[in-house]
């Protein structure tokens, strides 16, 4: 059986740390693929605290172009109303035929929130969950989910050791707001597009007005 990973995350912005693990991930467990679904408005942050679907899509788009490997979905972009990983995965169910088993990617340290997510018990009926290890956080936060999900659900969580690389977003944009260089964080395109849309800038009220995307795209 075929497999595709789904790598969700906000990516805001996306940086290497991500784009190590879909790398490691796709050859550990043999995948076909690997689609990006940036969240459209994450449910469990205030919309102000979040860079624009459209900013942080582009920004997915320019990080992966170079692996033929790597897609970029637009799905939880385009659904209106909070992104909810339940519809994400209901609707990439019957987008692959049911022959093609679906792996969900994301952090460890977010997937040991996923009791408070919508329908976590369905989301399980739909697919796998790798929980990339990341720097500071042990495997062993995992055992207490196990009480909640009953053993056959959460068998079907299985947590992955990447190279560490100990680059977050929230440190990209510290520095970037503090006048730091991100570079060699994220892909230089990357780094080009946050300083051509002056992303990450210490004016709150230009995150909280610019919810459209790039003008170009309006
Ligand atoms: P987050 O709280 O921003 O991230 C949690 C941690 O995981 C952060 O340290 C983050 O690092 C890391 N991370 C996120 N995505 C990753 C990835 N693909 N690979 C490696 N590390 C990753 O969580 P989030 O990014 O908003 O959410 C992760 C996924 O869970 C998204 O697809 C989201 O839609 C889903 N989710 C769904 C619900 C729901 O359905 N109710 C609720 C919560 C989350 P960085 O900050 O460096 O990215």
């Amino acid at each position: 059986m075929t497999a595709i990973g789904i790598m969700g995350g906000t990516f805001d912005p996306i940086h290497y740390g991500h784009l190590r693990a879909a790398e490691e991930v796709r050859q550990g467990f043999g995948l076909e693929r690997v689609v990006f679904v940036p969240s459209g408005r994450p449910p469990h942050k205030a919309a102000e605290e979040v860079t624009s679907p459209e900013h942080r899509y582009l920004m997915t788009l320019l990080a992966t172009a170079d692996n033929p490997y790597f897609e970029v979905s637009r799905m939880e972009i385009e659904r209106k109303g909070p992104s909810y990983t339940l519809d994400s995965l209901r609707e990439l169910r019957r987008l692959y035929s049911p022959e093609k088993a679906l792996y969900f990617i994301t952090g460890l340290d977010a997937v040991l929130e996923i009791t408070s997510w919508n329908g976590y018990m369905e989301l399980f009926d739909l697919a796998d969950f790798i929980a990339v290890t990341r720097p500071g956080y042990s495997v062993q936060t995992l055992n207490d989910l196990g009480v909640h999900l009953g053993e056959e659900r959460f068998s079907k969580i299985h947590p992955f050791p990447v190279t560490l690389l100990a680059i977050s977003s929230r440190d990209i944009r510290r520095r970037v707001r503090e006048g730091k260089s991100a570079k060699y964080l994220v892909p230089d395109p990357v780094m080009k597009y946050i300083e051509k849309e002056r992303l990450y800038l210490s004016d709150p009220d230009r995150r909280v007005v610019r919810t459209g995307g790039p003008d170009f795209l309006a």
